[in-house]
Parts: structure tokens; C-alpha cells; sequence
């Protein structure tokens, strides 16, 4: 099973939008721009919203079915480990084997140098093409091996679990996007190098880039480093591919993809030039469309969505809390119970939407409503019959975000 060279993941927290989102992978295909719709879910969001994985697959196929979707698509198990992994196993033909937790975790001694020994043809003036000549010492692979080689062992392990119990015939994605520091692209091509080693026919690898991803809302950070990392990153994989023998549609993953609005120019500029491959996942975004929406519909959508955001409010620490590595709210930039609940729902939908010329929007109500999803998940069947309700409303936020803000700058311009 191969992955196409553009694919884009669809996180639908409460899966009512699958439809909605298939429609803006219709529009790009209309356009000309064939991309792979890959639906995620990770775990932590199913217990959040008390979801069983299968159902994610029932949402595809149906979005599938109902739109007459001739080409591929892919259910991810996202962020999944050995602990969690066995229930999406069945339902699930592309697993991210999350090892953030393992990075920094030594590997034995006897690994390392085993590691060292096999990769010591790089040692000296190392040229990757298309990025430059880096010097390599053996402390500086011994440096990779000790951080990063436990937790790509770790990766194996969950690999070959799946591999025992479904067959190989799945997507698997590397990621280590959920940790502290983030890996340059030297250290890529050695943690690829690892990658293989282990014999993991990886497809897409998240490394956690510089910067800050935060989840709902723009890039923050030095956007021409940002650029220069990104293009040593797509060499540094091309390079790995033909030197370790990995896959060749193996490209990277950009995990909290969505509303990075300011690198998606370099990222576009970037894929024409080398014609590398993309795997863009998003996930929350869609489910703020759906506040949008509600809010847009008037009446008990709007206070609905209302709701959410003062309940959140109260249980700001305790939403935060898994979330804390990829937000940053400024809780004294907050509207407050009494003011939100004054507004209209253009009011509502201003502060909301991500669009940076409106001077209403705020960013600080945009993350804080993107974990309070376990708010409207507590209202149970009055927010999923608000969903059908106001169904127009909310698909049409659903569709036009992904479309207009997200594959048209990112890949069509
Ligand atoms: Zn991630």
C-alpha cells in the first residue's frame, strides 16, 4: 500500500464532517490538484470525546460513498504506541507510531556503537545534495544515536506488532513532532538511517520543526529559518532515500499542519522546486468551523456555542493540561462569560475564524476553544442534533476553510 505524493489528513473530532471535508478535496481535484483525503484520529482524542476508533472508518467510507469518491483514501491511527495501538488495528490502514516519549531514552551501549560502526563512512565532509556540506564527527553520531536510536527501536517494536497482527500491508509514519527540541535535518538523515536499520518501510516522517506549531492558530517564528530547514529536510530525505534504500514516496509529515498560514508560501515554493511530496495533517480546525457555524446559524447554534466557550473558560487548566507543549493562551486576552454571551453570532464567528486582517479575531479565544472540545462532547446529543440541525451552515465553514485557506495557498497559489 503506497501513498500518493500529496496527501492531507482530516481530523472530524465528532464525525459529522466528513462529507464536508471530502468536498474540498473535490474542489482541489477540480482544479487539477489530485490529493490522497487521510482521516486521523488519535487516541487521546477518542477518549476525550469517547469515541471507538472504527468509527472513524464508518465516517470515511460513508463520506466516500456518499460523494461517489473514486480515488484512495486512508484512515490513520495518529499518535499511537504499543499501549494503545491494538484497537485501531483492524480499522486502519495508515498508523503514526508515535516515540516522542522515548527520545532522549539511551539505547544500549553495545547499539550505539553498533550504530556508529555502520554509519562511520560519514564521518568527515558529509555533502547531501541540494543542501550543502555538513561536517560529521563520530561524537556528533554517537550524539543522534544516543538520543533518538531507542526511540526508533521503539518504533520498530510497535511496527512489528502491527506487521503480526494485520499483515504489512499499511502506511507507516515515524513521527516526532510532540517533543522538546526540534531535529535538524542532519540529525534527519541519521534518524532516517536508524529508520532503516530497523527495517521500517516508513512513508511519511513529522519531525518537530523549528519554531512553534501551535495547535488553531499561524506559525510563530523565524520564517526564512523555517524555509531554509524545511528545503535541508526535503534533501536530507531525498538523499536518505537512495542511501538507505527507504521508500520513494518517503516525504514528510507537518503534524499540527493547519492555519500555518505564513510557511505555506515557502512550503509550496519549496515542492514545486524539488517536486517532493507532502503529507499535511490537520485536525481541530475543522471542529472550530463548526463553532463558526453553529454561531453563524443564530438561535440555540449560537448558544451552543456559547456554552462551549464559557464552560471552557471554567475549565481552562484542565483542557490545557495534555495539550500544554502546543498552545499558548494569554488567559488576560480572554473575553469574558458576560461579554461573550452579549454577542451575535457575527460577533461570535469575527473573534473565531482565523482570518488575521479582521481585527475581532482572536487568537487567544481560538485556542482555548480548540481543546474545549471536550466541552460540547459533555453535551452529548444536543451538540450532535445541532450539527444535523445546522448542517448547511456548518459544512459550508468546514469545506471553505479547508479549501480556501489551507489547499489553495498550499498548493495551488
Ligand atoms: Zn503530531
Amino acid at each position: 500500500m503506497k501513498l500518493e505524493k500529496y496527501s492531507f489528513g482530516l481530523g472530524d473530532r465528532f464525525l459529522h464532517q466528513g462529507r464536508a471535508q471530502l468536498e474540498a478535496i473535490i474542489h482541489a481535484k477540480n482544479a487539477g490538484v489530485d490529493i490522497t483525503p487521510v482521516w486521523n484520529k488519535s487516541n487521546r482524542e477518542h477518549l476525550i470525546v469517547g469515541t471507538q476508533p472504527a468509527t472513524l472508518r464508518e465516517e470515511a467510507d460513508n463520506a466516500v460513498t456518499a460523494l461517489g469518491w473514486q480515488g484512495s483514501y486512508r484512515v490513520d491511527a495518529d499518535h499511537i504506541n504499543l499501549a494503545t495501538v491494538d484497537r485501531f488495528v483492524d480499522c486502519s490502514d495508515f498508523f503514526t507510531l508515535d516515540v516522542g516519549d522515548a527520545i532522549g531514552e539511551r539505547a544500549s551501549d553495545s547499539d550505539i556503537e553498533a550504530f556508529i560502526e555502520r554509519h562511520s563512512k560519514y564521518i568527515g565532509t558529509l555533502e547531501i545534495p541540494n543542501a550543502g556540506t555538513f561536517e560529521v564527527s563520530r561524537e556528533m553520531i554517537e550524539a543522534v544515536a544516543a538520543t533518538f536510536l531507542k526511540a526508533v527501536q521503539t518504533a520498530g517494536t510497535i511496527y512489528r506488532h502491527i506487521v503480526k497482527h494485520k499483515g504489512g500491508n499499511f502506511i507507516p509514519e515515524v513521527s516526532m513532532d510532540e517533543t522538546e527540541n526540534p531535529q535538524t535535518p542532519l540529525e534527519m538523515f541519521f534518524i532516517l538511517a536508524a529508520i532503516a536499520d530497523e527495517g521500517i518501510p516508513a512513508q511519511t516522517v513529522a519531525p518537530k520543526f523549528t519554531g512553534r506549531f501551535n495547535k488553531g492558530v499561524d506559525y510563530v517564528g523565524d520564517v526564512e529559518q523555517f524555509e531554509k530547514e524545511f528545503n535541508d529536510d526535503l534533501a536530507a530525505i531525498a538523499f536518505a532515500i537512495s542511501e538507505f534504500n527507504l521508500p520513494d514516496n518517503l516525504k514528510l509529515s507537518i503534524h499540527s499542519g493547519s492555519d500555518k498560514f505564513s510557511i505555506y508560501r515557502p512550503i509550496r515554493n519549496a515542492l514545486r522546486r524539488t517536486g517532493a511530496g507532502i503529507h499535511v495533517k490537520t485536525a481541530g480546525t475543522t471542529w472550530l468551523e463548526e463553532l463558526i457555524g453553529l454561531a453563524e446559524a443564530g438561535g440555540e447554534g449560537l448558544a451552543i456555542a456559547k456554552e462551549v466557550y464559557i464552560s471552557s473558560l471554567k475549565h481552562m487548566d484542565e483542557l490545557c493540561e495534555p495539550y500544554a507543549t502546543v498552545i499558548d493562551i494569554d488567559a488576560s486576552r480572554l473575553p469574558g462569560a458576560d461579554e461573550v454571551n452579549g454577542w451575535s453570532g457575527e460577533q461570535y464567528a469575527a473573534a473565531l475564524r482565523h482570518d488575521r486582517d479582521n481585527p475581532a479575531y482572536n487568537l487567544h479565544l481560538r485556542q482555548l476553544l480548540h481543546v474545549g472540545y471536550k466541552m460540547a462532547a459533555k453535551m452529548g446529543d444536543r451538540y450532535y442534533g445541532a450539527l444535523v440541525r445546522f448542517e448547511p451552515d456548518v459544512s459550508r465553514n468546514v469545506t471553505g476553510n479547508i479549501w480556501e485557506r489551507h489547499i489553495k495557498p498550499l498548493f495551488i497559489g
